[in-house]
């Protein structure tokens, strides 16, 4: 196989846990390399910490862009010491800066049911949960556009407006239809309520119905979001790729890992699909300062948001091997942590991925 494959990753373990998880993904990362021949160029950074900022007074040096922005992707722990700093400090100084400098209209989740994770939807099985969440990251409902009128009085308005534009649209749209185009079942499933929201969600249907017409092979239905959550929990077998706007998806994108058990194994990524900026990949959880310094934390979301980023670079076949991994321990009860109620501590679990790997 060629080794001519480089890929650079800027590695920011970020608080807490992050510190502990993010070593067993870059042990996992360096596995794959080996196994399939791509090289990994991998930078360490201190900042978007809790630490950076005690030190530093902020989350980010001066010249961030420049020490990152270069990078193919950034491979991302956890950020958050509300204890120290506030969160909106911790988090607005970094993810959401990475989020909007770096344009990553893009949240990823892959909903999937692994063996060994109890779901809390009973009856099922691994297999029958399977999808993917696509959350529009950029515009949507989440604007700073509005204000209050007559502040204090019996008279008081407030005013939120939602932005959708033409490309902020199509590009989320585009990149789902093109997931679904990808997958053996190409379905795709928008979420709506333009029944409820007259102005901006008929946009929305509009254009998906638009863009389905460049994806012909790709079966499509859409649902409101009301019974759209009904779905995820009485038939997630139903779903394949699942798009939303910025707010539904952030609610959707929390529901689905929730209805596949474990906080502690869900990826995500935040995708600038051209690659003109690097994307940031993360596990779903936080930086869970509760069990910091135990080294008991599940390591699997931070290995699972490593594959996302190598079928991002490119390694699909890498990153498949990387899920598989985690299927075989997963389904092995002495290697699973202790969220799963299994006695491996998080180097134990990271080790046996990395071997199941090789
Ligand atoms: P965020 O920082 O995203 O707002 P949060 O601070 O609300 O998240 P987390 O830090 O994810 O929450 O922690 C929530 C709970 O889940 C905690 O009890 C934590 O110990 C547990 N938890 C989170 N991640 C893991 C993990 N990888 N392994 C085991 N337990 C975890
Ligand atoms: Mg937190």
């Amino acid at each position: 196989m060629s080794t001519n494959r480089v890929h650079r990753i800027a590695v920011i373990p970020g608080d807490g846990i992050g510190k502990e998880v993010v070593p067993e993904g870059v042990r996992v990362l360096e596995a794959a390399a080996k196994k399939f021949g791509f090289k990994l160029q991998l930078d360490n950074f201190d900042f978007a910490s809790c630490d950076y900022y005690e030190k530093h007074g902020r989350m980010l040096p001066e010249d961030w862009k420049d020490q990152i922005g270069k990078h193919d992707a950034i491979f991302f722990g956890a950020v958050g010491m509300p204890d120290k700093v506030p969160d909106h400090i911790s988090l607005w100084g970094s993810l959401i800066l990475f989020r909007r400098e770096f344009d990553q209209y893009v949240n990823l989740r892959p909903v999937r049911l692994m063996p060994g994770v109890p779901s809390p939807l009973a009856g099922r099985e691994p297999g029958d949960i399977d999808f993917w969440v696509v959350r529009e990251n950029t515009e949507g409902e989440y604007s700073a556009i509005g204000g209050r009128m007559f502040a204090g009085t019996e008279r008081e308005v407030v005013v939120q407006e939602t932005v959708m534009s033409r490309v902020g649209v199509d590009r989320v749209l585009k990149f789902a239809f093109e997931l679904a185009q990808s997958t053996p079942k190409k379905h795709l499933t928008s979420a709506t309520k333009s029944n409820g929201i007259a102005i901006t969600m008929p946009y929305w249907d509009e254009r998906v119905k638009e863009m389905a017409k460049s994806y012909p092979d790709v079966k499509w239905n859409q649902f409101h979001i009301d019974i759209l959550t009904a779905h995820f929990v009485m038939n997630p077998d139903k779903f394949n790729v699942v798009v939303a706007s910025n707010l539904f998806g952030d609610i959707l994108s929390d529901l689905g890992p929730a209805c596949t058990g474990t906080i502690g194994i869900a990826p995500s990524g935040n995708i600038n699909p051209e690659r003109k900026y690097p994307s940031v990949f993360e596990p779903v959880h936080g930086s869970a300062p509760d069990i910091y310094g135990q080294g008991i934390a599940n390591p699997i979301g931070q290995i699972w948001s490593g594959a996302m980023m190598l079928e991002h670079l490119g390694e699909s076949e890498a990153a498949k091997a990387i899920v598989t991994a985690i299927e075989k321990v997963l389904a092995e009860p002495k290697l699973r942590t202790r969220d799963l109620k299994g006695p491996a501590n998080t180097v134990e679990c990271g080790k046996a991925i990395a071997e199941a790997l090789a």
